[in-house]
């Protein structure tokens, strides 16, 4: 399969590389799906060498780009302009990318469909009728939509993979520590990583290759010994093939799929198998509380980081009669999301309960991270979809919070553990929407998972991928590859 990024940079000829970025700032301006909430219409490169030279590319708003408003989809950094790169862009950069926008999301990453931005909800590009997936909605709808062929968004929780599985597109997310938080507005730190969305494993491993490396300005940045070429490894892994692969299902798990998802993911692991791979019933007890705990340690997280936007250190200030008034009229700029979610963390967090949530909740955390390890022990990868049912219609989102956060479950468990996960896509559900087969590997085997999701794109022949459209002309309402 060409990569997108070779027909968006067709190597050896500038003028087709600033074509390039020149039609993807006219699509992103055009952008009728509010997948991307700033245009930078004067991005261009000067590099003549690099693996991404003139591949336009969308950051998710909560990276900080120099010179260009951060705003998290939130009000209460509506304005506010990020005075240095993040260390993804840096590299992106230094390998010819142009950032050519920044990309909606759901206000602080703090959701599943793209509809807690405060500027409005970004549609999905299959169909304009339903939701993105989230957080990382407009990263995804701006690489479904054709804009760009790449888009960097940030996963806590699943919502770079998720918003891939929506839209029909392979989503990944690091092992925690592999790529470098640093210019992430953080949301959850022990759980944020940034990770690459694109039409294809390939593009999505060269992504990869270009944005991970050690990072002495991130602590938590694993310095993984890595000769320069050895990244191509993860290029080269997507075309190893799965012979001999073992496939843990954890079966119980899966019964909290719809039929429809259930179908397609049954069909992906058919394909595995047709290339060589084994499957191994796996058990993973503890995973089933992975709502709960994950909804605990974000929401303690996420208390502690946003308590900096106070209307002192950045962004919007909402004056009052004296400092904590300013605090209160600021703070009131949050969404009702946000607002919930700190409000659960500080109780989680608050003397009288921290025993018997926060610290409960790290516990059960580590037995979810010893039920990987033992399963590790049968098996090389383990499979499940990756949200229990296909997109659903804008406004239809449960209005019971607990709810939305219940379709989290499959995605949750790999962010807990902090092992590398993706989504690829494994065919088309209920309304002839894409469903995402979700792949969780050992730590820093982000190859093995690679090599899983190119398995599935040859043994599934491109259903409900538009992989195999050139950038640019995916037909809206419509995914190319059709049916099964
Ligand atoms: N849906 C999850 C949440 O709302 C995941 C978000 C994320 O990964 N940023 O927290």
């Amino acid at each position: 399969m060409t990569s997108a990024f070779e027909l968006a940079a067709r190597a050896g000829d500038d003028a087709d590389r600033g074509d390039a970025v020149a039609a993807s700032i006219d699509r992103a301006r055009a952008d009728t799906h509010s997948a991307i909430l700033h245009v930078d219409a004067a991005a261009k490169t000067t590099a003549t060498r690099g693996r991404l030279v003139g591949v336009p590319v969308v950051v998710k708003d909560n990276l900080c780009v120099t010179g260009t408003p951060t705003t998290c989809a939130s009000r209460v950094l509506e304005g506010w302009v990020a005075p240095y790169d993040a260390h993804v862009v840096e590299r992106l950069r230094a390998e010819g990318a142009v950032i050519v926008g920044k990309a909606n999301l759901d206000e602080f990453a703090m959701g599943s469909t793209g509809e807690t931005s405060a500027f409005g909800a970004t549609a999905n590009p299959l169909d304009p009728s339903r939701v993105p997936g989230g957080s990382s909605s407009g990263s995804a709808a701006a690489v479904a939509a054709g804009i760009v062929p790449l888009a960097l968004g940030s996963d806590t929780g699943g919502s770079v993979r998720q918003p891939a599985a929506f839209c029909g597109l392979v989503g990944l997310k690091p092992t925690y520590g592999r790529v470098s938080r640093y210019g992430l507005v953080a949301y959850a730190s022990s759980l944020d990583q940034v990770g690459p969305i694109a039409r294809d494993a390939r593009d999505c491993a060269l992504a990869l290759s270009v944005i991970a490396g050690h990072d002495p300005r991130d602590a938590t940045s694993v310095d993984v010994a890595r000769e320069d070429g050895a990244n191509d490894e993860w290029v080269a892994a997507v075309s190893r093939g799965v012979r001999g692969l073992r496939i843990g299902v954890p079966r119980a798990f899966l019964e909290g799929a719809d039929p429809d998802v259930r179908a397609a993911f049954d069909e992906g692991l058919r394909a595995l198998v047709d290339a060589g791979a084994t499957l191994v019933d796996v058990e993973l007890p503890h995973v089933k509380l992975g709502v709960s705990v994950y909804y605990l340690v974000a929401t303690a997280e996420a208390s502690s980081n946003l308590a900096r936007f106070d209307g002192v250190r950045f962004g919007v200030r909402v004056s009052g009669k004296d400092l904590v008034e300013t605090y209160e009229r600021t703070r009131a700029l949050f969404g009702a999301e946000v607002k919930r979610r700190i409000l659960l963390g500080t109780y989680a967090l608050s003397a009288g309960y921290y025993d018997a949530y926060y610290v409960r909740a790290q516990k059960v955390r580590t037995h979810i991270r010893e039920d990987f390890a033992r399963a590790f022990e049968r098996c090389d990868v383990i499979a499940t979809p990756t949200a229990p049912s296909v997109a659903w219609k804008l406004g239809e989102t449960p209005t019971d919070p607990v709810a939305l956060w219940l379709q989290d479950l499959y995605t949750l468990p790999a962010s807990l553990a902090g092992l590398p996960a993706l989504s690829a896509p494994c065919g088309l559900g209920a309304h002839g929407m894409p469903v995402g087969f979700h792949v969780t590997g050992r730590a820093f085997d982000e190859a093995t998972i690679l090599a899983v999701a190119g398995a599935l794109e040859s043994g599934l022949s491109g259903a409900a991928s538009v992989g195999s459209v050139p950038v640019g002309s995916v037909p809206v309402g419509s995914v190319s590859g059709g049916g099964r």
